[in-house]
């Protein structure tokens, strides 16, 4: 029975690739610049894999944890029709990012059909059985754990043999999680922003994942041994997987982390003075713009089944997501040896090549 107001962020960075392309965050901390930075992530993130997109970003500055259901889907369709103009399959296409989910998506496609009709690539991330793709939701931790994989190869190493720890456990960090542990790691650490477990013999992913289905955060989970919060990206292991939010590994903490390897789930999890550190410190960091572009890369899988109007099955988007992830990483490691680089600057010369190419052969 209350009006209140939100503000809300649309920001298109780059489109010489392709229509602008990138998700939409719900988070009380949105504002205009981290928009603005995460949308240009998108337009080199996209290139780093190939895929014909620019970049984009948008998010409403909202904690949804305070607002029912009903009020959730009247905020966003409230948000579509003021940029239902600005959008579109061919314009710009929005995703989900924190706290937007595949039900957040249909509302956006709902909305945007009243103004413009049957669009259903106007937005990916969709419900599967709403034109969304087979393989979308766990797209951008099995890219991010391709990455490792790859990596690890390059080390003579294999995925089983490692330890590693996930801070997230929302979409990216929950399936990374899952994913490691299929394949044989050793997960030792999990952590959302309620609760954080280690064990260095390795905790129980499936019984940590029933756990949140059910109560949707890991607090009040008894499978491992608890720790606090703070404590989680300190903990040993070989990989560590940030997949929550930006800016945790900071000047402040980079030079007690106890990992050979960073991957990087969330957008910009590592700031330029905790770079320099990991990179004196000769951590490896596998970049957000490589490291977490599954997402993306299925998105794309998502919108060309929506435009052509046929349903792939969940191998075939395996298989796709593998063989991009798997050239992306061999463009950047053949770029890093050529200009004698670390990784995130090899995937920046290739993002920006790409980016300026498009842009010159159009003349612009
Ligand atoms: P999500 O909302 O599904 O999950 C976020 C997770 O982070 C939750 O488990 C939450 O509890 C946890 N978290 C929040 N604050 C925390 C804190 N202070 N300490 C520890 N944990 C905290 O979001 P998501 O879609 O999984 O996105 C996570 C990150 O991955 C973001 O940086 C996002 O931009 C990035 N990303 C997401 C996708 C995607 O497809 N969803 C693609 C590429 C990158």
């Amino acid at each position: 029975g209350h009006v209140r107001t939100f503000t809300g962020y649309r920001v298109q960075h780059d489109n010489s690739r392709g229509p602008f392309k990138g998700g939409l965050r719900f988070h009380p901390e949105v504002d205009i610049d981290e928009v603005r930075a995460l949308a240009s992530l998108m337009t080199w993130k996209t290139a780093v894999v190939g895929v014909p997109y620019g970049g984009a970003k948008g998010g409403i500055a909202v904690d949804p944890t305070q607002l029912s259901s009903h009020e959730l889907e009247r905020l966003t369709r409230k948000f579509v029709a003021g940029i239902h103009d600005l959008i579109g399959d061919h314009v710009d296409i929005p995703a989900p990012d924190v706290n937007t989910n595949a039900q957040v998506m249909a509302w956006i496609m709902d909305e945007y059909s009243k103004f413009h009709g049957f669009h259903p690539g106007v937005v990916t991330g969709k419900p599967v059985d709403l034109f969304g793709s087979a393989g979308r939701d766990e797209a951008t931790g099995r890219g991010v754990v391709i990455a490792i994989e790859e990596f690890l190869r390059t080390q003579g190493h294999e995925v089983p043999e490692s330890r590693c720890v996930v801070q997230g456990f929302g979409n990216v960090g929950s399936h990374a999680a899952r994913i490691l542990h299929e394949k044989g790691a050793r997960v030792c650490g999990i952590g959302d922003h309620t609760a954080s477990f280690y064990d260095a013999a390795g905790l129980n992913v499936p019984s940590a994942l029933a756990w949140v289905r059910e109560k949707r955060v890991l607090q009040g989970w008894s499978g491992g041994p608890s720790i606090p919060n703070g404590e989680l990206l300190l903990s040993p292991c070989d990989v560590l997987v940030p997949a929550a939010l930006g800016g945790v590994l900071t000047k402040d903490n980079a030079e007690a982390l106890q990992c050979r390897i960073v991957a990087e789930g969330a957008n910009g999890p590592t700031t330029p003075e905790a770079d320099e550190i990991l990179q004196r410190r000769g951590i490896t960091v596998l970049p957000d713009i490589f490291a977490n572009a599954g997402g993306v890369t299925v998105s794309y899988f998502e919108w060309v089944q929506n435009i052509q109007q046929f349903a792939w099955d969940e191998t075939r988007v395996r298989v796709e997501l593998e063989r991009i992830m798997r050239k992306a990483f061999r463009d950047l490691t053949q770029t890093a040896a050529t200009h004698r680089t670390d990784l995130r600057t090899a995937a920046f010369i290739v993002a920006i090549e790409r980016v300026a190419r498009a842009a010159q052969q159009r003349g612009v």
